[in-house]
């Protein structure tokens, strides 16, 4: 297959571009760079089957010759990313997303939008299924990654309906593992790498708000496996066991054996109270489930960081 990768060189797209590139395909990795990093393609970046393009899917984009799929997975993606850049956070949810649809249609390709569990905002139920229609604050800090990828999700369903694109649309729950940013602001970069300096650890508000954590690679089986089956409507992949804030700090600081504890900063506004995917149509549909364990990806994301902190290293 040919396949286009929008955001390749970010956390999750450049594990996409390996993924495909072991599975022999050949990968066009779009990305303007401005949160993504050529470092996370280098182990890739000279595989004859891959090809790098540094643009802004927010702008025309040309592609010679057939496409098989186009995977649009460009956005800022982190709070502090996406309000360092709330216009381009739009932008790509909203120009990106219809470029790339445009893209898809005019190669008869297959079409994969990377959504978001944001679509739910502060959700008023928990566990959220797809059903779940969310609890968004339009005009919060927030708000331009949520409701663009809300417009997002209109779009891709528009020209599944309306020009018979083939299109999936995955909803995807907080994902940790190797290459997230070290400075993304994120809680899992901030607290492993807060532990390794042997610091506090800075946790938000009370503590009590919880989010469940998917490692990278059972996310990506889970984007592998929507592809293969023909469904339509939205589809949550994330890892449904739920955890408080204060016991991931927990955890973190024993797993590093740091003694410095936890210091408590103000909640950033609309920061959701709950999150925890309801993942049975991921299970019914193409028989997904998360398999890696808290502890298993921790380790091996810790091992990431200890040679960012300590080494400097990529
Ligand atoms: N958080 C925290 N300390 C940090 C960074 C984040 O307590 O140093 C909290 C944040 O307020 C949120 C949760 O951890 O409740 C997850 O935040 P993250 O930025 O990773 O992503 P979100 O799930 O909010 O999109």
């Amino acid at each position: 297959m040919r396949i286009v990768v929008t955001g390749g060189a970010g956390f999750i797209g450049s594990h996409l571009c390996e993924f495909f590139i072991e599975k022999e395909n050949d990968v066009i990795c779009i990305d303007n760079l401005i949160t993504g990093s050529l470092s996370n393609i280098k182990s890739i970046r000279d595989n004859p089957r891959f090809t790098f393009i540094n643009h802004d899917v927010s702008r025309f984009i040309s592609i010679k010759g057939d496409l098989d799929w186009i995977l649009h997975f460009a956005s800022p993606a982190s709070p502090i990313d996406y309000l360092k850049y709330p216009i381009q956070t739009l932008k790509v949810g909203a120009l990106g997303t219809h470029n790339t649809l445009g893209l898809t249609m005019a190669k008869k390709a297959k079409y994969l939008l990377a959504s978001t569990s944001e679509v739910y905002g502060d959700p008023l139920i928990s566990p959220q299924r797809e059903s779940y229609l969310g609890n968004v604050n339009t005009i919060g800090p927030r708000g331009v990654y949520d409701e663009a990828k809300r417009f997002a999700e209109a779009i891709t369903m528009a020209y599944h309906r309306y020009h018979s694109v083939n299109t999936r649309i995955v909803r995807i729950f907080n994902t940790y593992g190797e290459r997230m940013r070290m400075d993304d602001g994120r809680v899992v970069p901030n607290f492993i790498c807060q532990a390794l300096r042997g610091e506090s650890l800075t946790v938000y508000g009370d503590g009590e708000q919880t989010r469940s954590f998917c490692y990278i690679s059972d996310l990506i089986q889970g984007i592998w496996r929507v592809m293969q089956v023909e469904d339509y409507e939205p589809v949550n992949i994330g890892n449904p066991k739920e955890i408080t804030i204060i016991q991931f700090a927990e955890r973190i600081n024993e797993m590093v054996g740091n003694k410095c504890g936890i210091v408590f900063k103000p909640l950033p506004e609309d920061d959701p109270r709950v999150r925890q995917p309801d993942i049975k149509r991921a299970r019914i549909i193409f028989s997904w489930m998360p398999e890696v364990r808290l502890e298993d990806g921790l380790r091996k994301t810790i091992e990431y960081f200890k040679n960012k902190v300590y080494h400097n290293k990529d």
